[in-house]
């Protein structure tokens, strides 16, 4: 049997780039990875800005100022954020000034309105009236142009996802087209005699609703994939063969059901005609059997039947490769430490994956019996807890690692 280590190292071994570069419009780019690193195309912030409201000054004119004593300036500007100064500010003078607005020339600080007493206007020459200065704090309340970037700067790093603070820093920088690799588009065979499709409102007997193929599509579009092609086949080679053809033009094509070696299992043994084949039994639970090969230009898996094996194998497996497919730097699930919150039962020998839910204090409750057929034991798992092949039972309150699903 394949160790999950050895198996995960062989399939995402067999991608060495991403899929090729397209341009995404920012407004689509959420989620996507950026195919090369990004640059500065200008400075951020653009101009020296005010970071308060308050009294823009020269400080050398300030020096004497304390809070017993204060300091009067005239006010004789007013700088709103999005206006340009027009002219120098003088010593001995004060300028009204707005966080965001623009710094004028010769102001070396800005007083926070706080800081202040404003009072009334009097005569023509005082028009804007006079502010009191206290705790003027020399230098200070002035962002500096290109404080945050300069141009030219690494803003974003090839493989980065695109999460809203992404965004925001792209749009800030002008950039209204990303590169970033293409989605990989990917194909879904649901195998087996006994499924019928959503399509169909009566089960007849010995018929179960084909509950894998939604599933799938679900993760992989979650995953960032594209469904771009379905297909349910028979027990039968011919069947099997016939959807694989149906199937081509993907990148990526998953089955689920028809791996194992029995009777009625085609997949393998049409892969291995058509493709190349990979199977391994793997040492986990859930989800033993699993074939990975090529099928024309496709990457291709075959996945076990049983709901939670699909999905569980997805998870470990194919969403890694989704995403390395699709150019993430970080194509696994974050792994976080848990702490039992019940006992849980594991048998020597094969490293388990329980699905768990976590509360705010990263207490884990498995979500019930762990049969890989319990399609009710997915609702509500936030983590997959990792009991190891070389351990026995977990008494409550143990520390395991956990994969977070959400
Ligand atoms: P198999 O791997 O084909 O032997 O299937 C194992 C189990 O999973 C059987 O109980 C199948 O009925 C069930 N199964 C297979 N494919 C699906 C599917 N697409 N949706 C729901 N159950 C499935
Ligand atoms: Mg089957």
């Amino acid at each position: 049997m394949q160790s999950y280590d050895e198996a995960l190292a062989q399939i995402l071994g067999s991608v060495t780039v991403p899929l090729a570069t397209e341009l995404v419009p920012l407004k689509q780019a959420r989620g996507r990875a950026v195919a090369s690193d990004i640059l500065a195309t200008c400075d951020l912030p653009p101009f020296d800005n005010s970071m308060v409201d308050g009294y823009a000054v020269r400080a050398a004119s300030v020096g004497s100022a304390s809070e017993e004593l204060g300091l009067s300036l005239p006010i004789t500007m007013e700088i709103p954020a999005g206006s340009w100064p027009t002219r120098a500010l003088n010593a001995g003078e004060a300028a009204r000034i707005f966080t965001g607005a623009p710094i004028p020339q010769g102001c070396d600080a800005v007083v926070m309105v706080e800081d202040t007493d404003e009072r009334e206007h009097g005569d023509e020459d005082d028009e804007l009236g006079r502010v009191t200065l206290r705790h003027p704090g020399s230098g200070g309340y002035i962002r500096r142009r290109g404080s945050d970037l300069v141009t030219g700067a690494l803003a974003i790093p090839a493989g980065t996802t695109l999460c809203a603070g992404e965004i925001g820093l792209l749009a800030a920088l002008g950039l209204t087209e990303i590169p970033c690799p293409r989605r990989p588009r990917v194909g879904i065979l649901s195998t087996g005699d006994e499924l019928i499709s959503l399509a169909h409102t009566v089960l007849q007997p010995g018929q179960i609703r084909d509950s894998n193929g939604p599933a799938l599509a679900a993760a992989i579009e979650e995953a960032g994939g594209m469904v771009v092609r379905r297909a349910h086949a028979k027990d039968t080679p011919e069947a099997v063969s016939e959807a694989f053809t149906k199937l081509s033009g993907c990148d990526l094509i998953i089955a689920s059901g028809g791996v194992s070696v029995g009777d009625h299992d085609h997949v393998k043994a049409v892969l291995e005609a058509q493709g190349t084949l990979s199977f391994w039994r793997i040492a986990i639970k859930p989800g033993k059997p699993l074939a990975f090969g090529t099928l024309g230009d496709a990457l291709f898996f075959g996945l076990p039947g049983n709901p939670v094996s699909s999905l569980v194998t997805f998870e470990l497996f194919v969403r890694p490769l989704l995403r390395k497919l699709a150019g993430h730097m970080g194509c696994l699930r974050p792994q976080i430490t848990v702490t039992l919150a019940t006992p849980l039962a594991h048998t020597l020998g094969r490293r388990e994956f329980v699905r768990a839910s976590l509360d705010d204090n990263l207490r884990a409750t498995p979500t019930g019996a762990q049969g890989s057929h319990r399609t009710s034991s997915m609702v509500g798992a936030d983590v997959l807890i990792i009991a190891h092949e070389h351990h026995g039972d977990y008494p409550t309150g143990a520390a395991l690692p956990a994969l977070v699903l959400s």
